[in-house]
Order: structure tokens, then sequence, then C-alpha cells
């Protein structure tokens, strides 16, 4: 959308196309750069606003994007001072990923605002239209995103809540009533972030941790109880992959620890000594086979963060066997490996990034 379907009139109020005078006679100035305008209401044409003489600027084009948002955060505003604007439930879902285990709980509560909201109906894409408290002591900033424009990334501490709205079509521009009755239709409030002041998100954490402990524990017994090698054709397939969607392989962060380690991949982190360090991955396959379904998966282990002195004869033959050229031990067995590192090891962690493990 690049026609202006709104303008500013003479005392600063936003006026729709098809509600002023014709041509000159609307006595509107351009939002961006408050040249006088001219509305254009032909027969033919999408009714629009346009410069005197054509005198459009480059900054004149994001103008209609703006008069939309500043006509929904309005509405809005308009909302939270009458009827009332409830906000939806927040919803996340809370995740840990381990060797053996993918587990999940989602969790949800109420956040509603406390006293007042501060607006800025005329902020830019990326500023908040509103901030407001809510009831769950957390501050909160109010974006209105059209047609798919993203907000600024969340801050950690604010909760952060977005109107999503298309752009209504030609005929619904013409007119405040029809503008705001297609945004009311197709307009939505969605949560983007809320800090966990409950404490909901640690709790569901502590669950799911407890549950992996379990996993792991009878994984244990179970090996214990069959020798290992029997247990291990009846274990659940290791899952490696989450959270978080994955991206294409060639554009997957590498990472210098991990030599050859397949894109999308967790890691899973094993410290079994205060100089004893490694981390558990996937190979990335050579060839045209898709990683993600190969039934033959490669696991190794690399000294973390780099090797460390003996690192080479540092495990026994039954977890794998060393790679002096890729600096890292090709295992035999993934079973093997997880078996034989959650024993010794003194601290076991995931994630999508080894940077994360730096000092642990
Ligand atoms: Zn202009």
């Amino acid at each position: 959308m690049t026609q202006l379907f709104a303008a500013i009139d003479a005392g600063g109020a936003l006026r729709f196309v098809g509600e002023v005078g014709r041509g000159a006679d609307c006595g509107c100035l351009c939002p961006e750069c408050a040249s006088p305008l001219v509305a254009r209401q032909g027969a033919s044409n999408e009714w629009h606003f346009a410069h005197e003489a054509a005198q459009e600027r480059p900054e004149c084009g994001a103008g209609a994007a703006n008069m939309l948002r500043r006509l929904i955060a309005e509405h809005l505003q308009a909302r939270s001072e009458g009827p009332g604007l409830p906000l939806p439930a927040y919803r996340q879902r809370v995740a840990i990923v381990r060797a053996l285990v993918n587990l999940h709980e989602d969790v949800q509560w109420g956040a509603q605002v406390m006293g007042a909201w501060a607006w800025q109906v005329r902020a830019a894409a990326h500023e908040a239209v509103a901030q407001a408290r809510l009831d769950t002591g957390a501050g909160l900033q109010l974006f209105v995103s059209v047609d798919g424009e993203e907000p600024p990334a969340p801050e950690a501490e604010m909760a952060q809540l977005v109107f999503r709205c298309r752009t209504p079509p030609a005929p619904a521009l013409r007119e405040r009533q029809a503008a705001l009755q297609h945004i009311e239709q197709h307009g939505e409030l969605v949560w983007l972030h809320h800090p966990d002041t409950l404490g909901r998100v640690a709790d569901a954490r502590e669950r799911l941790e407890a549950r992996s402990r379990r996993i792991y524990g009878n994984w244990l017994a179970l090996s214990d109880q069959a020798a290992g090698s029997a247990a291990a054709e009846h274990a659940p397939a290791p899952l490696f992959y989450g959270p978080g969607a994955p991206v294409a392989p060639e554009q997957a962060p590498r990472f210098a620890c991990a030599p050859g380690h397949a894109p999308n991949v967790s890691f899973t982190f094993y410290r079994v000594s205060p100089t004893e360090a490694w981390l558990l991955y996937l190979l990335e396959r050579e060839g045209p086979v898709d990683w993600r379904n190969a039934a033959d998966k490669r696991y190794v282990l690399a000294p973390y963060p780099v090797p460390f002195d003996g690192w080479e004869h540092a495990l026994p033959a039954s977890v794998g066997v060393a790679d002096l050229a890729a600096g890292l031990v090709r295992c035999t067995a993934f079973l093997n490996a997880v078996t034989y590192l959650s024993r010794c090891a003194t601290l076991t962690r995931s994630g999508r990034d080894p940077a994360a493990f730096q000092g642990l």
C-alpha cells in the first residue's frame, strides 16, 4: 500500500479521504512532510490524498502505513478508555532437550492492566504505542504491527504485546467507520513475551528436570540390568533436535569447538573433572542422504572447549575410538557414550550453542 488514505487536518486530527472536501478544499497536510495535499475522489481511481503538483518526497511513502498504525493506536486507546481492552491469556511452551529426552509443558496465566495506559499514538513502527503496569508485576509495552512488520526483540524484563492487523481493502479505507470495522474483525492482540514474574515457567522447568532425571535413572538401571548391549537395541531413538525451528543447513551456525557437527543439532555437554569435558553431538552426513532420516547416525565426542592433555586416551574403547586428525572420538554406539558419561559426569547440560557451556 503506497496511496495515502488518511492525512492530518489543520487541527492535527487524522482525517479519511472520504470525509473531507474534494481536491485542494480538503485542507489536509501530508503526515510525513507537512506539505498541503489534495483529495482525489475520482470515479475510477481508488480515493486517496496526493501532494499538490505531485511533490511526493521519498519519506512520504511511509505515510499510509504510519496513518494506519496511528488509526489502530487511537482505536485501542478509545477502547481502553471506554469499553475496556481485555488482554488474552499469556501462553508459553517450556521445553528441555537432552540426549535421551525431549520434554515440554505448556503454561499459561492471565495478565491485566492495572491503572491507566500511557499512550503514544504517533509512535514510529519500532516504538511502543502504549505502556502500562500489569497485575502480574511486569511492565507492559504495546506495539502495533501492520502487514507483518516485526516488532523489536523482546526485553527480558518487560511484557510485550502486539496488535497485528492487515491493511484493510481499498473500499474500507475511505471512511473511518469501515476501516475500524475491518480492524475490529481482523486484528488481534498477541503476546510476544511475559517475564516469569509468577514463577510458573521456573516451576514447569523444575517438573521437567525431575522427569528427565527419572528417565535417565531408569535408563541407567535398565542398562545395568541388561548389561548394556541388549537394552541399547530397545532404547528410544536419541533426540537431538529442538527447541526452536531448524534453519536451512547452509544458514545454520557452525561451531569450531565441534568439528564436523550436523546443522541444527543440540549439543550435550559433560563435565567429568576440572580438566576434562566433552561435547556429544551428531556428525554431519556427507553425500546426498538426508541426515535427519538416515538410520546410520554417527555420533562423536569432542574434547571441550579444546583438546586437553591426554584426551585421546581419556575414554574407554567401549565408548569410542580417538580420531587424532579430526580431533574427536568417534562413538562405537551412541548409547554406550551416554551411559558412560551420564555415570561419571559431575555436570550435564544441553543446548544449541556450545558457547553456553563456557566456564561450567
Ligand atoms: Zn509528503
